[in-house]
């Protein structure tokens, strides 16, 4: 297995812009301030640029260079940036393809015209994508050393995070071990297995990849079989650079939709826990792994003391506040190793506590309690606190989930009839 990695300095933290109309500048600043939170320096010409490199050689990130300076007219801006390993975004008003050819041999990340209204934003979003593109981890396939090489080369050079495999099962044993894997590119021949089973083995194996093949330009069957073969789109050798980067880009760009959408559903609006059905999903998950390797888990469930007295009082708006502010402070106190917390009623939380028994879920409950006690909350000009009630289950083995917050369920229902703000048990 080979690794390669972009290696921008460790504690590289500015972005370095490298522009001489002041009003452009300016701009860019601003904008690439408010939008990455990175701290952005400028300078105006290649001699105080080199002067800032020299000053501070690991301190940029990445570089917005233009291609004509005053004291630099033919792009020697961007051989500094470039030798000297900042990862660059060529920004000129210049342009014709011998300017491209030349650029694009010099390993920029992508470059920007300055001959529209859209230019900066452009550039504010070309930055964006080659920083958000550090945490995409692509894994390369190809049983050819050299031609896996050069697209590993490109897509480092955009910044990607890239893993390699010379065959196909080298490819799904480190989808195996590296989780993070969010796209595979991959060649149709190789001698142990071709792209199109490698397609198919992935979107079993591992739904949630997306996978591009790659198909040689001469050849239409090859795209046609990998979508076939269930790959969600391919891209044809020899490469062009833009079609590459918007195919790879508009796969990353739905794998990040459809985790907005996943997380959406998996919490719940008002307080932005996790909701009921995610209790479930993930939490029996975690009661499978935990059996596993022999470990207690066991669940509690909260509800807050005398709430419809406070919604009575404050009316629902103020209720809402209330369980927005009871869930804040639920989700430092709860959270430890692997908890799962969750609004899975009205005024109702859970806690799953894998790897505790009773008595240890118990204390942790009893933290809770005490926590939420302390707190204090402001609703219209008064100041309250809230007390809650919990019962605690360990889960038995061979007991499902469901049945085991019946049993949290009947240990809350005891606390709240013996006065409430306390913790009860589920004797087993
Ligand atoms: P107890 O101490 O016995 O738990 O008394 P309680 O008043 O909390 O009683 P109960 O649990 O039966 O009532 C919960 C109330 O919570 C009823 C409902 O109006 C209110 N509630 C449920 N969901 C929401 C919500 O999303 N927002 C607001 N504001 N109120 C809610
Ligand atoms: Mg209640
Ligand atoms: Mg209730």
């Amino acid at each position: 297995m080979i690794r390669t990695q972009p290696e921008p300095a460790a504690d590289a933290r500015r972005i370095l812009v490298v522009e001489d109309s002041r009003t452009f500048s300016l701009a860019l600043r601003k904008l690439l301030e408010a939008e990455t939170g990175l701290p952005v320096t400028c300078c105006d010409s290649l001699r105080e640029l080199s002067a800032l490199i020299v000053a501070a050689p690991g301190a940029y990130t990445i570089a917005v260079v233009d291609l004509n300076l005053p004291d630099a007219p033919r792009g020697e801006a961007l051989d500094w940036t470039v030798t000297h390993g900042i990862p660059s975004i060529v920004f000129t008003a210049t342009f014709d393809l011998a300017t491209r050819g030349r650029i694009m041999e010099r390993e920029v990340i992508d470059y920007v015209l300055k001959d529209n209204e859209f230019a900066l934003p452009t550039v504010v979003s070309t930055v964006r994508r080659a920083l958000d593109n550090r945490n995409t981890r692509i894994l390369v396939v190809d049983d050819t050393r050299t031609t896996r090489k050069v697209l590993a080369r490109m897509l480092l050079i955009q910044q990607y995070a890239v893993v390699e495999a010379g065959s196909g099962q080298e490819a799904l044993q480190l989808l195996d071990r590296n989780p993070d894997i969010q796209l595979v590119v991959s060649d149709y021949y190789m001698p142990d297995m071709d792209g199109f089973e490698l397609a198919r083995r992935i979107r079993r194996r591992h739904p949630e990849v997306r996978v591009i093949g790659i198909s040689s330009s001469t050849d239409r069957q090859t795209s046609a079989g990998f979508l076939k073969a269930g790959a969600h789109d391919f891209v044809s050798r020899p490469f062009v650079l833009e079609e590459l980067q918007c195919r790879i880009a508009s796969n990353v760009e739905t794998l990040t939709q459809l985790r907005q959408l996943q997380d959406l559903a998996a919490r719940d609006y008002l307080t932005g826990l996790y909701n009921r059905r995610h209790f479930f999903e993930r939490g029996r998950r975690l009661l499978g792994e935990a059996r596993e390797l022999g470990l207690p888990v066991s669940v509690a469930i909260l509800d807050i003391d005398h709430f419809k007295r406070l919604n009575d009082r404050h009316g629902h708006d103020g209720g809402d506040k209330a369980l927005a502010a009871v869930a804040r402070s639920l989700s430092g106190l709860a959270a430890r190793g692997f908890n799962l917390l969750a609004r899975v009623g009205g005024e109702e939380f859970a806690i799953l506590f894998p790897g505790a028994d009773l008595a240890e879920a118990k204390r942790h409950c009893e933290e809770i309690r005490e926590g939420i006690a302390r707190e204090t909350l402001t609703l219209g000009d008064e100041t309250l606190s809230l007390t809650v009630s919990l019962g605690v289950a360990e889960i038995a083995r061979g007991d499902e989930l469901d049945a085991c917050l019946g049993h949290a369920d009947g240990a809350l229902y005891a606390a709240k009839q013996n006065g409430r703000n306390r913790v009860h048990t589920h004797a087993a």
